[in-house]
């Protein structure tokens, strides 16, 4: 069966640092470029952090069947897994990660496909609000919306294989390669 990893966390977790680890580690693993209508940030590439696409766009690939599955994250703020880029992962032998939220995940057929779900906690939303401001990259609004989501997507952490806590990132990457080592066995 084609495996899929799932890295589920809060925006400003580590996630994404975890996520370059784990890529680094591992030759077989691709990093799925998910499709979304959010704005770009300044250091992001187009194709390369995300497919960034219009509402009507993002629309018209859900009417044509084209993602795997999809959200609406934030309201009007869609961000969806390519069919298309699953596929080329495993035409070529590939194991995918997915970087993507809370009900994406549970969404993911788990008798189709070989799944591993990891949910990456920051130590505290005190924490991960820290974080955020340190990052910079949100306004008022949208770091309130994102400490939001992370406080109700607490609840679901349950439906995980494993929930990591990273409060020192260098232990939580060793822990989740680890993870990762075993189940690409
Ligand atoms: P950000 O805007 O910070 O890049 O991402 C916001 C949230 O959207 C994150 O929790 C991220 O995991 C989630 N996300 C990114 N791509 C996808 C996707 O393809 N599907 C789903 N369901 N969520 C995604």
């Amino acid at each position: 069966m084609s495996k899929i990893i799932i890295l589920t966390a809060p925006s400003g977790s580590g996630k994404t640092t975890i996520a370059n680890h784990l890529l680094q580690n591992f030759d077989n693993l691709k990093f799925s470029v998910s499709a979304t209508t959010r704005e770009k940030r300044d250091y992001e590439i187009n194709g390369v952090h995300y497919h960034f696409m219009n509402i009507k766009q993002f629309k018209d690939n859900i009417e044509a069947g084209n993602f795997l599955e999809y959200q609406e994250v934030y309201p009007n703020q869609f961000y969806g897994t390519l069919l298309s880029e699953v596929k080329a992962a495993w035409d070529d032998h590939k194991v995918i990660l997915f970087d993507i939220d809370v009900k994406g995940s549970l969404n993911i057929e788990r008798d189709m496909y070989d799944v591993l779900s990891i949910y990456i906690k920051a130590p505290s939303i005190e924490v991960l609000r820290q974080r955020l401001l340190d990052r910079g990259t949100e306004t008022n609004e949208s770091l309130e919306k994102r400490i939001q989501k992370a406080t109700e997507e607490l609840e679901y952490s349950k439906y995980f294989d494993y929930v990591i806590t990273n409060d020192q990132l260098e232990r939580a990457c060793r822990i989740i390669k680890f993870i990762v080592q075993d189940f690409m066995k």
